[in-house]
């Protein structure tokens, strides 16, 4: 099916998605290195743009854009684009909402085990030629209960894959939590500070919103044992990194580790650097599989999105 209409594309994408675009014969203009005034001329004549999260779409940029239809984002979370004042405007949002659900959701576990097993101290150690074996004795995750904040598609997936490792799930999300995965997967529905209170492991999978900016603080981190492990893969902006700071150096909490942060690349260096903290540069959702769906997936969307608004 033939389609009409400009593309740009400001940010790294997976070829796959520019091919299908190309094919369906839209003009794509591929620029993933753009910045905010060639931005802003680019957008003018375009009537679609697919950004992944480094570009801001503000209402700046939605007002140069005086002809598109269609924002699109190669991933989930919509927190670079000001959807109010897009979709105010009659403009669509589309997003990957399940391409990245397997590869954050992997992650998320290889978190849990190099924190509980200590593998990035026993690799430091061998690579600073000592042997710490006494020294690393690890729990097992089996038994164990993991608290998921936000039983969403990343939430549910993880969840499953726990099940598996013969985990527990304690569960806390603002709507009702779909009652066959219940079942599924025996997950205890709990409110967030039973979770906190209750839970070996807890990760999070909340989008940034008003609500969750700050959600983990010093008062809800106190609520956690002393034993536990925080894994955030969801928004830097969810978690008080001071607040987190404070609790991890006076043993607060046993661990965490961060895929995100308030400020990408982070600059708490006291943060990062405590020797009971892990850290990956926001790599949930970069594994080939995932940037390969999220981007053929964005490309069949707006491709169906425009046929239908003909
Ligand atoms: P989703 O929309 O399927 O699930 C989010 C869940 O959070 C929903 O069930 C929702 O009801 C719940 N929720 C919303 N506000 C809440 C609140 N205040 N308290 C408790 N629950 C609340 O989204 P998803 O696909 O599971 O993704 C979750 C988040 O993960 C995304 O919003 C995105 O920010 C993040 N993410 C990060 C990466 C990465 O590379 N690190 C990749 C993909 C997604």
């Amino acid at each position: 099916m033939q389609v009409e209409g400009k593309v740009i594309i400001c940010d790294t994408i997976d070829d796959a998605g520019v091919t299908i675009l190309k094919k369906a014969g839209l003009i794509v203009e591929y620029k993933p290195d753009i910045e905010s005034d060639e931005l802003l001329m680019s957008v003018k004549d375009c009537d679609v743009i697919i950004v992944r999260s480094r570009t801001k779409i503000t209402k700046k940029v939605i007002d140069s854009a005086s002809i598109v239809k269609i924002i699109a984002r190669v991933g989930v979370g919509l927190d670079n684009i000001d959807t109010n004042y897009a979709e105010s405007k009659g403009i669509k949002i589309l997003n990957a909402s399940e391409a990245a659900m397997n590869a954050v959701s992997e992650l998320v576990i290889g978190h849990m085990i190099a924190l509980s097993r200590n593998i990035p101290k026993a690799n430091d150690g061998i690579k600073n030629g000592k042997w710490l074996k006494k020294e690393l004795v690890g729990g097992e995750l089996r038994g164990k209960y993991l608290g998921i904040v936000g039983v969403g598609n990343i939430g549910r997936n993880v969840g499953r894959i726990a099940k598996c490792l013969r985990m527990n799930l304690l569960g806390y999300d603002i709507y009702p939590i779909n009652q066959d995965y219940v079942r599924e997967v025996g997950l205890i529905k709990t409110d967030l500070r039973t979770l906190l209170e209750n839970s070996d492991f807890v990760t999070f999978h909340v989008p940034l919103t008003e609500k969750t900016r700050h959600l983990i603080n010093s008062e809800t981190l106190s609520y956690m044992k002393p034993t536990a492990f925080l894994i955030n893969t969801s928004r830097g902006e969810i978690i008080d990194e001071e607040s987190l700071f404070r609790t991890l150096s006076s043993k607060g909490i046993a661990g965490a580790a961060l895929d995100v942060f308030e400020v990408e690349p982070p600059t708490n260096t006291n943060l990062i650097q405590l020797p009971n903290i892990i850290c990956s540069p926001h790599i949930a959702a970069q594994t080939k599989e995932a940037q390969e769906l999220a981007s053929t997936v964005i490309a069949e969307k707006v491709i169906q999105t425009l046929l239908s608004n003909r």
